[in-house]
């Protein structure tokens, strides 16, 4: 028997900090939403305590509960799962239409729904997407600031880290955790300035050379995926709708863009496991033509994957392309984290559906309509799978069809 918390106090308080001077440099007098797992509950108690100390309007958390969750797929009527809280996101909507700032926490279980009824668990994400929509969409169009940190629960240490018991795998998710949201170091606030720089100079680069696609050759994969009309390469810090600089993703490693939706083609292998929902879904082999993901293998979970490219028609095509190198410190670490946040830091990947408007040139200005007609992809869904590795090159080609090195083994050319 141990009384030692497996989480260290001081750097979890840092991580708080870091949530609200970097991930949202929350402004004052702004208001602050909080969505988190109830096991997080000690850091958003941090995140809270420090939003007041920079001078917070009110700070409201919207907890979730496994077992409630779990209470509606053993005893809810069919009825149910097609019902969502869409009450709740229309408040949420309001809420950012009047500039409050939103944070999410990421802990829960990954596997959380991997014993429940796939038909029931796709109809229920099918109605929480459907009536999310008005909020999410003012948070992918950038409207406000917003951020993304996690939390080392217990179910999910245990996913990660099997062999240990519950301390030791708590703590080593927890340093991990730590490490890649860099608030091990001795001033985090300085780390994440440098670090912004760095990805800074990686995407003023690309958007220089204006590339027409990106050509991907690998293991498996002979992939190009052709850049939206008017892209714009980000990453790391950026300035919302309403004026806040903010890093959206802690951690964060990558550099991204729109492809067109409709000029992606050739086949490509993931280089890691997928974790969505609730199942694993394991090496995974796609072939696009025209944009469209015409053909989804999976040595396990094709099926849970086909069924949500089923979602709408933006499902089957790209919304996101980015580019993280391999030595980036999350995939150094060579733990898979069956979280997306971390494990898409750790590999260049492609999302599939819905895309940022803020990937455009002069993105904030674009309507929706335009976004489109420039190639943007419109979904329901936005789901990452990581297909690079030290073994994949990827070459950046002109409009007029002559190409330059972009990576070269994983890493920046
Ligand atoms: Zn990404
Ligand atoms: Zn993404």
């Amino acid at each position: 028997m141990t009384t030692q918390n497996p989480i260290d106090p001081v750097k979890l308080d840092k991580l708080g900090e870091v949530a609200i001077k970097v991930g949202l440099q929350l402004a004052e007098g702004q208001d602050l939403i909080i969505t988190a797992p109830m096991t997080a509950a000690p850091l958003v108690r941090r995140i809270t305590e420090h939003a007041y100390k920079a001078g917070a309007g009110l700070v409201t958390t919207i907890y979730s509960d496994e077992e409630a969750t779990l209470a509606r797929y053993k005893y809810a009527n069919d009825a149910s799962f097609d019902r969502a809280a869409g009450w709740l996101y229309s408040g949420m909507a309001e809420a950012y239409k009047n500039n409050a700032a939103r944070l999410a926490i990421s802990g829960d279980n990954p596997m959380m729904l991997a014993g429940q009824d796939p038909a029931k668990v796709s109809r229920a994400n099918r109605a929480n997407s459907a009536a999310y929509r008005p909020a999410l969409e003012l948070i992918t169009g950038f409207d406000i600031n917003w951020n993304i940190v996690s939390y080392p629960t217990l179910a999910w240490a245990k996913l990660v880290f099997p062999n240990d018991s519950d301390d030791i795998a708590v703590g080593k998710l927890a340093d991990a955790i730590f490490a890649a949201s860099r608030v091990d170091q001795p001033d985090p606030i300085a780390a994440w300035k440098e670090h912004n720089a760095n990805l800074k100079k990686r995407w003023t680069w690309l958007n220089e050379k204006k590339f027409a696609s990106l050509h991907y050759t690998g293991p498996g994969t002979d992939l190009t995926v052709g850049l939206a009309d008017g892209h714009r390469w980000k990453g790391g810090a950026s300035e919302a709708k309403n004026g806040v600089t903010c890093n959206p993703n802690i951690p964060t490693e990558e550099v991204f863009t729109t492809p067109h939706r409709e000029r992606v083609d050739g086949y490509v292998a993931a280089t890691k496991p997928l974790s969505h929902n609730g199942s694993l879904i394991e090496e995974m082999q796609g072939r696009f033509e025209n944009g469209r993901l015409i053909e989804l293998k999976a040595a396990k979970g094709a099926d849970v994957f086909n069924k949500v490219l089923d979602t709408d028609e933006g499902a089957r095509r790209l919304g996101e392309v980015a580019l993280v190198p391999h030595s980036s410190p999350i995939s150094a670490s060579g733990i898979l984290f069956f979280n997306t946040l971390y494990d898409e830091n750790a590999s260049c990947h492609i999302a599939q559906g819905q895309c940022y408007a803020d990937c455009f040139i002069d993105g904030k200005s674009l309507s929706q309509e335009q976004i489109f007609a420039q190639g943007g992809n419109k979904s329901l869904i936005h789901i990452d799978w990581m297909i690079g590795s030290d073994k994949v090159d990827i070459d950046g080609v002109h409009a007029d069809g002559t190409t330059e090195p972009v990576m070269r083994k994983g890493e920046w050319a």
